[in-house]
This record gives C-alpha cells, sequence and structure tokens, in this order.
C-alpha cells in the first residue's frame, strides 16, 4: 500500500525532529497534501494508526489539510485555482492550463507535541 510507506516516512521524520525533545509525545501531525498527490486521504489516516503504533506518536492525531491545486494560466497572467480535477483549463477563461503551481504537495506542515513529563 502506497500510504503505508508515506506514513511510515512521515513517522520516520517527526521521530528525528523529537530527538530535540526527549520524552515528548506527539499530540498531532498536520500534512499538507496536495489534491494531485494522487493518496487517499482515508488509507493516510488508518495507515497512521498501524505505523505509529509503539512510536512516541502512537494516539497522537494525523490532520491532513487537502491543497487545491493552483494552475498558472498563461493568457490571464495569473495563478488560479482549479474548480475540478477533470478539467485542466483555467476557470476564468477557459484556456487549457497544465502548469501545475500547486497541488502535488506532501509534506509536514506542523507537529505539535507535549513537552511536559507525564507518568505513564
Ligand atoms: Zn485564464
Amino acid at each position: 500500500m502506497h500510504e503505508l510507506s508515506i506514513v511510515a516516512s512521515i513517522v520516520e521524520s517527526v521521530t528525528e525532529s523529537l530527538a530535540a525533545y526527549p520524552g515528548a509525545r506527539v499530540k498531532e501531525v498536520r500534512l499538507r497534501v496536495g489534491a494531485l498527490a494522487s493518496v487517499v486521504q482515508e488509507s493516510l489516516e488508518f495507515c497512521y494508526g498501524i505505523a505509529t503504533e509503539g512510536t512516541a506518536l502512537e494516539g497522537s492525531v494525523l490532520v491532513v489539510n487537502i491543497v487545491p491545486v493552483v494552475v498558472r494560466c498563461g493568457p490571464c497572467g495569473q495563478d488560479v485555482p482549479l474548480e475540478s480535477l477533470q478539467s485542466f483549463r483555467c476557470p476564468r477563461c477557459g484556456a487549457p492550463a497544465n502548469d501545475v503551481r500547486q497541488g502535488k504537495e506532501l509534506e509536514i506542515e506542523a507537529i505539535e507535541i507535549d513537552e511536559a513529563e507525564e507518568t505513564v
């Protein structure tokens, strides 16, 4: 499953960031996922539960922010959001627009951690 390897690498990089905060627990991980990143949000969330088991991320929440697709329209000379992924045309003038400026992201936007020492 594609999403599982994505989540595994997220867990890895979050774990690396945590090295600076010994004993910290992750509460929330926010992802920016482009509408074109070809991942299924539900799968990501499902895999997250599996991949975080036994890690400092266990029990944390994965928040997926879907980033809309923005294309550069030549005739308009502007970046415009696509109205539909079915048609790569400028919603303003109808010109074909294949210059994708945004929408392929797959990155960690923020990590919320709990630094307080807990007695578990
Ligand atoms: Zn246009």
